[in-house]
């Protein structure tokens, strides 16, 4: 994935998303579970701005039960209701249709109201940041492969509906949407779990950066996974264990930190430390 947002790409996507809306009754706001906040757009609510929304947390598989559980509760505080879901097996994804109806019955009485006796489906539009899943999803709802994975920003084409049994129907090409990228944290988040390309940041800057974070958050994950008796202070020192432990060593049996980076990425991607989420309340 190689999206390069320039003021004037995400000038263009943001067009591209609010041309969508006019098409739509809801948006499925999709995020990544393991983090809810920063790999959210940042102008989500000013582009949704007054249509229904429904958020959705997906990659719950690989995010930690306990704190997906809190970011639902902590967007229920902000009438925002969001599910958590995981795409790839489909675990959550028939809720997203039930509580979809929810909040468009109110619109759809009215159309009832109004005198239409069969009410069309439900009309819905996916947006999300790169590798959030949004392709899965369309896929996963479909019920057999129709959108490809990976997507081509700026590619127009006549837009297509999806139908997802009786009641609801997709656009088959989703919003894509930038991250955030002001915030360097939020930055170190979206590279630790491959939001966006190791290369565009310092690898060994992000794996720094994680390897901190799971000293704070998860300390006995991150010793039984690189069997540490304890986590040493100094960071370059831990980097030398798991080097060490791992054989990530140049020539000359030197420590290598790149190939220490990269296993330490790898394995926090491919859940080697298991379910870890990387935003917190
Ligand atoms: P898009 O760029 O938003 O369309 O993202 P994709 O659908 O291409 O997904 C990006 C990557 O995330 C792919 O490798 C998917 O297999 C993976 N993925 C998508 N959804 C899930 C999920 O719920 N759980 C897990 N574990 N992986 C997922």
């Amino acid at each position: 994935m190689t999206i390069q947002w320039f003021p004037g790409h995400m000038a263009k996507a943001k067009r591209e998303v609010t041309e969508k809306l006019k098409l739509i009754d809801i948006v499925f706001e999709l995020v990544d579970a393991r983090i809810p906040m920063s790999s959210r757009n940042p102008l989500i609510d000013e582009i949704v701005a007054n249509k229904p929304r429904i958020m959705l947390l997906n990659k719950a598989d690989m995010a930690d039960p306990d704190v997906t559980k809190q970011w639902i509760d902590f967007f229920a505080a902000q009438q925002i209701e969001a599910i958590a879901i995981d795409s790839q097996s489909g675990t959550g994804v028939k809720q997203i249709v039930t509580v979809a109806k929810e909040k468009l019955r109110p619109k759809f009485e009215k159309m009832m109201a109004k005198g239409i006796k069969r009410p069309r489906a439900m009309r819905a539009l996916i947006v999300g940041i790169p590798n959030v899943g949004k392709s899965t999803l369309i896929n996963r709802l479909a019920g057999k492969h129709i959108a490809k994975t990976g997507d081509t920003p700026g590619v127009t084409k006549a837009q297509q509906w999806i139908k997802v049994g009786k009641e609801l129907e997709l656009l088959d090409t989703p919003g894509i949407l930038w991250p955030k990228f002001e915030d360097e944290e939020v930055g170190f988040k979206l590279a630790t779990t491959g939001a966006i390309k190791d290369t565009i940041l310092n690898l060994q800057d992000v794996a720094v950066y994680a390897l901190r974070f799971l000293a704070a958050h998860y300390p006995d994950r991150l010793k039984e996974r690189y069997a540490l008796s304890d986590i040493p202070e100094d960071i370059v020192v831990l980097f030398d264990e798991i080097g060490k432990r791992r054989g990530c060593l140049a020539a000359g049996g030197v420590v290598d930190y790149d190939k220490v980076a990269e296993l330490v990425l790898r394995d926090i991607r491919t859940e080697k430390l298991g379910r870890l989420s990387f935003d917190r309340l």
